[in-house]
């Protein structure tokens, strides 16, 4: 929550919007109850707060009825996916895209709510051994190896990749769907760019993608989520698009994601906190209308500055600054 975490849907916001209320403890131990009614200001503030206000020591979450999510994904031509994207992520409740740099089709992944008694057709275990276990880490991290010892291969190994993905469809109880195992490892950054900035951006991106001087083995993933009201929210105030690139652990990742930050940087585009960004305290003030409130209540309840590091000295400034 305090890093500003989200899924994809149109309709909805991330982790933090979906707290009632909380409880945080501040520099000085006094134990702090929030919610709209109640400190709201704080509230508005400590629901992202980047662990700068506080130790979040009790949190009352806006549950749902269990649901069951019908789970569609195949591979289309990225051309189609984008010129169909604003209609897609509206209509569909969780909308997303992995593009394979250097392959056409893009991994479209869409997936709509029904009731909880709904009877579900999950993946056999055989088919999810072989989709999640073999395909998408052991076969994958195969070729990022490969890419990682002879870079030139890149290129056709994303292509070969891009190729391999295959359609399937099947229904399941929610969190079998969203969660899903992550066994390569990765660098990442993400911007949220207002949501009718993002066919630019990403045609940007892939023009930067063919300039780069080394290539670049991991897809890059396109999700949606809804404006939301909390301070520091990377979708506060707009509904937005997040683009998020990643690298193989262990390539060169700098030059990519420096242009990147550039394109991002061009529409307004806010780093998720919990991912590699090199923004400052001045980058990001002029991002977030409320940059300078939440730096007011951290000087309030942690005048000394018990919660600060150097993280949090880059990203907000000194308390007293
Ligand atoms: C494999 C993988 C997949 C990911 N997928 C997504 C994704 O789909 N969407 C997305 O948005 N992000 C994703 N992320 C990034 C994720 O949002 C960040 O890594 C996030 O910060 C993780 O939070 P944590 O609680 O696990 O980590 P932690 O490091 O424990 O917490 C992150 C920060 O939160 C603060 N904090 C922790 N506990 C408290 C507390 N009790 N009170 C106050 N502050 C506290 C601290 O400042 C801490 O530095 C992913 C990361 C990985 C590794």
């Amino acid at each position: 929550m305090s890093t500003g975490t989200h899924g994809t849907g149109a309709r909805f916001g991330g982790l933090a919007t979906q707290i009632a209320a909380l409880e945080l403890i501040t520099a000085d131990g006094t134990p702090v109850r929030c919610a709209p009614d109640e400190n709201p200001e704080l509230f508005a503030a400590a629901r992202v707060g980047l662990g700068a206000l506080g130790v979040l020591t009790t949190v009352t979450l806006r549950c749902e009825p269990a649901f069951v999510l019908a789970a569609r994904e195949r591979p289309e031509p990225l051309d189609d996916v984008l010129a169909g994207f604003h209609e897609r992520a509206e209509k569909t409740d969780h909308f997303e895209f992995y593009w394979f740099p250097y392959g056409r089709n893009a991994l479209v992944k869409s997936n709509t709510r029904l009731p909880g008694d709904t009877t579900t057709r999950p993946l056999s275990a055989l088919r999810r051994f072989v989709d999640y276990t073999v395909m998408e880490n052991a076969a994958f991290g195969t070729l990022c190896r490969l890419g990682r010892a002879v870079p030139r291969l890149v290129p056709a190994l994303g292509s070969v990749a891009s190729a391999a993905l295959s359609a399937r469809e099947y229904s399941d109880v929610s969190h079998r769907v969203f969660a899903t195992h992550r066994a390569v490892r990765f660098v990442e950054s993400e911007y949220a760019v207002p949501r009718e900035a993002v066919l630019d951006v990403l045609a940007e991106l892939r023009t930067l993608v063919s300039r780069l001087r080394h290539p670049v083995a991991f897809p890059v993933e396109v999700r949606v989520a809804a404006a939301d009201d909390v301070w520091l929210s990377t979708a506060h105030g707009r509904d937005s698009a997040y683009i998020a690139v990643h690298q193989y652990v262990g390539m060169p990742y700098r030059e990519y994601f420096t242009g990147f930050a550039r394109i991002a940087a061009s529409v307004g585009g806010r780093p998720h906190w919990g991912k590699m960004h090199d923004l400052d305290a001045a980058a990001l003030r002029a991002l977030y209308p409320r940059f300078d409130d939440f730096r007011r209540l951290r000087a309030e309840v942690d005048p000394g500055g018990v919660f600060g590091n150097p993280y949090l000295d880059r990203v907000l400034g000194p308390v007293d600054g």
